[in-house]
C-alpha cells in the first residue's frame, strides 16, 4: 500500500476530530479547566472516532505543554505517544484477548507503579467483550484508581458494560457522521495529497461508508493507491460485490415470482457465491438503494452510473414491495444464517412469499400464491429428503457388509459389528472399525475399499 491514510491522517488535537463536535468540545473544556476524571466510557457508532479521540486525550494528560486543552503535538511525551511507543499509554483490544480475565489483571497490576511521565492511561477497546469476572476485577480498581491512572473504555455497544461499572464513568456518545461531513473530509484529505478525486466521487464514497469516517478513508484509500478515481475503478471498490444474480433474485422477490427466486439463488451460487448469508444481505442492500432512488431523485448522485444500471429496473417495483422483499429477504437471512446450502436458502425465502405477496405488483400471482409455495416447498424438501435417504442407504451399507472368513489370527478387533446407529453415532460409523494392524474389520486393506462400500462416492454423490 502506497499510502496509510487512516495514520497519516488521524486527527491528533481534538479540534480536528470532525463530526463530534459536543464531545469534542465538553472534553477540551475539561481539560483546559484541568477537570480530568479517573474513568471515561467513548461509546457508539463504529469508526467514527473513539480511539482516536482516546489518544488525543492520552496525549494532552501527558504533554509538556497542553494549550487550552489540546495537546501540543510537539513535545517529547507527544511524539512518543504518536508513535505508539510511550510506556505509559497502555492500547489493549479486548475483543482480541483470548483471556479476557487477564486483560484487567495486567491492567491492574500496571496501575501499581508510577507512571514515567504524568499519567499512565489505559485505552479498553471493544471493551463490550469484557467477561463478568473482568468487570467485577476492574470495579475494585474504579472505585479506588490512583491518582495517576485514567481508563478511557471504548465501545460499540454500551448496554454490555455493567450498571456499576458504567456509574463510575463518564459517558460520551459518538454518532454516525453526517455524509456531507465525512465528503467535506475526504475533500481535504485529497486535495492535500493531490488526489485526482472530485467533491463527485468523495460523496460517493461518503455515502458508502455508512458515517463511519475510518471505512472512508479506507476506500480513499484504495482508490489512491490505484491511483484510479474513475468510474470504473469507483464502481469495481464500490459496488464490486453486487452482481446480476443478486439484482435477479431481488427483482424475483418483488414479484413473489417462486421459479425466479430459485433461478436468482442458483445463478448466484454459479457465480461462486456459497456464502448464503453475505449473498442475502447484498441483495437487501440492493433492494434500499432502489427504495431510496425511489423516493429521493437526488440519490442518483450517489450511485455510479453503471450501478445505476444495474439497480434501475428494482424502481419500478413499488416502494411496497421493494419493502416486503427486503424484509424476507433479511428474514431468510437470519433463518439461514451459517447455512452455505442453496437449497435451504430457497426454502428460507420462499417460506415468507406469503408475506411479499400481500404486496407484490403483479396482481395475478396472489390467488396461485398458496398452492405455488407448497408445491414449491415440497419439492424442496423432497430434494433434501433424497439426500437424507442417500446418506442413510451408504450408512446401511456400511453396515451390511457381507461376512467375510475371518483369519484366525486377528482375534483382537476394537469394536463388534452394530445395530443401525443414533443419530450421534452416524459419524463414527463412517470411520470403519480398524484392528491394531491398521486395516478393516474384514481383514481388507484400505487400498481395497471398493465404491461398494461408499468410499468412491463423493461430496457432489450426496449432495448433488
Ligand atoms: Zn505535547
Amino acid at each position: 500500500m502506497k499510502y496509510n491514510l487512516n495514520i497519516q491522517e488521524r486527527p491528533r488535537k481534538l479540534r480536528y476530530v470532525v463530526g463530534q463536535d459536543m464531545v469534542t468540545e465538553t472534553l477540551r473544556r475539561q481539560m483546559a479547566a484541568g477537570s480530568v476524571g479517573a474513568a471515561y466510557i467513548f461509546e457508539g457508532h463504529f469508526g467514527c472516532g473513539k480511539t482516536t479521540t482516546a489518544n488525543i486525550l492520552a496525549m494532552y494528560l501527558n504533554c509538556e505543554n497542553p494549550q487550552d486543552g489540546e495537546p501540543c503535538c510537539e513535545c517529547a511525551s507527544c511524539k512518543s505517544i504518536m508513535a505508539g511507543e510511550c510506556a505509559d499509554v497502555i492500547d489493549i483490544n479486548a475483543s482480541k484477548e483470548t483471556r479476557k480475565d487477564d486483560v484487567v489483571q495486567s491492567i491492574i497490576e500496571a496501575s501499581e507503579y508510577q507512571p514515567l511521565g504524568k499519567k499512565k492511561v489505559f485505552i479498553v477497546d471493544e471493551c463490550q467483550s469484557l467477561s463478568a469476572g473482568a468487570w467485577g476485577a476492574m470495579l475494585k480498581l474504579l472505585e479506588e484508581p490512583p491518582e495517576y491512572v485514567t481508563i478511557i473504555f471504548c465501545t460499540t455497544n454500551a448496554e454490555k458494560i455493567p450498571a456499576a461499572i458504567l456509574s463510575r464513568c463518564q459517558k460520551f456518545h459518538f454518532s454516525a457522521i453526517p455524509e456531507p461531513v465525512i465528503t467535506a473530509e475526504l475533500l481535504r484529505i485529497a486535495e492535500g495529497h493531490q488526489f485526482g478525486a472530485t467533491e463527485d466521487v468523495c460523496r460517493k464514497i461518503a455515502h458508502n461508508a455508512n458515517g463511519a469516517m475510518r471505512d472512508a478513508k479506507k476506500i480513499l484509500n484504495l482508490l489512491a493507491d490505484e491511483n484510479d478515481f474513475g468510474e470504473e475503478a469507483v464502481t469495481r471498490i464500490l459496488f464490486g460485490e453486487i452482481k446480476t444474480g443478486h439484482r435477479d433474485l431481488a427483482l424475483a422477490l418483488t414479484r413473489a415470482d417462486i421459479d425466479g427466486i430459485g433461478r436468482g439463488v442458483d445463478a448466484i451460487a454459479e457465480a461462486g457465491e456459497n456464502d448464503f448469508a453475505r449473498a442475502l444481505t447484498v441483495t437487501s442492500r440492493l433492494l434500499t438503494d432502489a427504495m431510496e432512488l425511489k423516493y429521493n431523485k437526488k440519490a442518483a448522485l450517489n450511485y455510479t452510473e453503471q450501478y445505476l444500471t444495474l439497480v434501475q429496473p428494482l424502481t419500478e417495483a413499488s416502494l411496497a414491495s421493494l419493502a416486503a422483499a427486503c424484509d424476507a429477504a433479511f428474514k431468510a437471512k437470519t433463518d439461514v444464517a451459517r447455512q452455505n446450502d442453496a437449497t435451504m436458502c430457497k426454502v428460507g425465502l420462499i417460506c415468507n412469499v406469503k408475506q411479499i405477496s400481500e404486496h407484490a405488483d403483479v396482481a395475478e400471482v396472489k390467488p396461485v400464491i398458496d398452492d405455488s409455495v407448497k408445491q414449491k416447498l415440497e419439492e424442496l424438501i423432497g430434494q433434501l429428503t433424497k439426500r437424507v435417504s442417500a446418506l442413510e442407504s451408504t450408512v446401511q451399507k456400511l453396515l451390511e457388509r457381507p461376512e467375510e472368513p475371518k483369519r484366525p489370527a486377528e482375534p483382537t478387533l476394537r469394536e463388534p459389528a452394530r445395530e443401525m446407529p443414533s443419530e450421534e453415532e452416524e459419524i463414527v460409523v463412517a470411520v470403519r472399525p480398524i484392528s491394531d494392524d491398521g486395516d478393516f474389520e474384514d481383514g481388507r486393506s484400505m487400498a481395497e475399499l471398493s465404491e461398494d462400500d461408499g468410499y468412491g462416492m463423493s461430496f457432489d454423490d450426496f449432495f448433488g
